[in-house]
């Protein structure tokens, strides 16, 4: 790393949670500088709950907000919300906002984010057919479940799972419908991605394999078009078929862009003072290998976080193994590190869902567990500190990872 430097004058594009915990960080860190923190929309909130408590009774956007402006204030953070940013200088750098005003900046840093991902189908713009990344999103959803309406949730991945099962507890009859038997797979392992999975059946969800073709409106309602497949009657269709990273921004001002805006490990992008973190962003590492883009809530706190060690020239703590966690039908998901790709699969038998491992080279590198944090929590130790176990440790309920842990130390 080189040598500390002053950040100067700090612009933020996207106060999501990245944006968010980088200029917190910044201030955390010293910074003493300016903090500007711009975003389309009109406040800083968090994201996950969109898909779990849109149907609760404290779902308001303040029950979501991050901060309130004043307690942005009080950090001498200014806020510039419900302001697009419509171009980047990265020579200068500035960054200007719709409406024509400029905000001149020492450095820059892109936490924009992504976009829910659409089907080049037809009808995919009909009204009735939504997507969710944003509170009005969710809202615009909420509005039209009421007990008995037909869903078909297109995408059943961790977002259209979620969904799912959250219609099922609003009343709603769901559909769900992806091109996969078993989605999921890679992310958690046969095993637990198939015990999942089937919960969607058990909760009375019609579960359909296949290719959405088409959607379109009859008179009464609108009509989705399954190839090979039937056609399903529905109120509503919610697409949940991932994420575009948003790298228009960051491609127009002629930065390295790979599916993600590209960044070192801290966080800079290819044009000096500017840098970017979050959902947006994709390692290209010293090597000038290129990582998988995250898109879950901790790699955007902590790629926010570090962000504002890069931005200040300052080493960023060790990085963990990533680490996410989904909630469906009454049930608490976590994985961490990886669960694909070389290695062995193992799978702990003997609860009420089975947790998965994969190990390499006597090395666990990844473990996914359904209501069991504990676990999750003792795997990722022993990830992160490379600490030897074996199949059959891994295997035996009766095993305490926690135990492995401590014997190793
Ligand atoms: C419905 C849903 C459920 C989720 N559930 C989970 C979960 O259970 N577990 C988990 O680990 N992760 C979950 N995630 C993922 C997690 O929320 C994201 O990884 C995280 O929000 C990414 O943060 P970010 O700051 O990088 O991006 P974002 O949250 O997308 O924030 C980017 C911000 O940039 C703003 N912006 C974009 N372009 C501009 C522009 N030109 N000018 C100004 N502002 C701009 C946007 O308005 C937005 O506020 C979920 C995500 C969603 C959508």
């Amino acid at each position: 790393m080189t040598t500390p430097r002053d950040a100067g004058r700090v612009v933020i594009v996207g106060a999501g949670l990245a944006g968010y915990s980088a200029a917190l960080q910044l201030r955390t860190l010293g910074h003493d500088g300016p903090i500007a923190l711009v975003d389309s929309e009109s406040t800083a909130y968090d994201r996950p709950p969109l898909s779990k408590r849109l149907f609760g009774d404290d779902f308001t956007i303040d029950a979501l907000a991050f901060a309130t402006h004043e307690a942005l204030a009080e950090k001498d953070i200014t806020t510039h919300f419900g302001s697009a940013a419509v171009a980047l200088d990265p020579a200068a750098p500035s960054v200007s906002l719709r409406g024509g005003s400029h905000l001149e900046a020492d450095t820059v840093l892109l936490t924009v984010g992504g976009r829910a991902r659409s089907l080049p189908i037809p009808g995919i713009d009909l009204p009735g057919v939504h997507m969710l990344r944003t509170f009005e999103d969710a809202v615009a959803i909420r509005e039209r479940v009421s007990p008995g309406v037909r869903a078909v949730v297109i995408g059943a991945g961790l977002i259209g799972a979620e969904l799912t099962s959250s219609l099922r507890i609003a009343g709603a009859d769901v559909t769900l419908v992806d091109p996969v038997q078993v989605p999921l797979i890679p992310a958690i392992g046969e095993a637990l991605a198939t015990r999942l999975h089937d919960m969607h059946t058990e909760r009375g969800v019609e579960v359909i394999v296949g290719v959405t073709a088409e959607i379109s409106q009859s008179a009464e309602h609108l009509q989705v078009e399954v190839d090979a497949g039937p056609t399903l009657p529905a109120d509503l269709v919610i697409v949940g078929v991932g994420l575009v990273p948003n790298v228009e921004l960051a491609a127009a001002a002629g930065l390295d862009i790979d599916n993600g805006v590209l960044v070192d490990e801290s966080a800079r992008t290819s044009a000096p003072g500017v840098f970017a973190a979050g959902d947006v962003a994709r390692l290209r590492d010293s090597s000038g290998t290129l990582h998988r883009r995250e898109e879950h809530w901790e790699a955007a706190e902590t790629s926010g976080k570090h962000a504002a060690y890069g931005m200040l020239g300052l080493d960023a703590p060790a990085r963990g193994a990533p680490w996410f966690w989904s909630d469906r039908h009454d049930v608490h998901l976590e994985a961490v590190g990886r669960l694909s790709g070389s290695g062995k699969i193992v799978v702990r038998e003997g609860g009420a869902y089975p947790a998965v491992f994969l190990v390499e080279d006597g090395l666990l590198v990844g473990a996914a567990a359904v209501d069991d944090t504990n676990l999750v929590r003792a795997a990722r130790r022993l990830i992160d500190n490379r600490v030897p176990v074996t199949a059959t440790e891994l295997a035996d309920p009766s095993v305490s990872l926690r135990a492995v842990l401590r014997v190793s130390r």
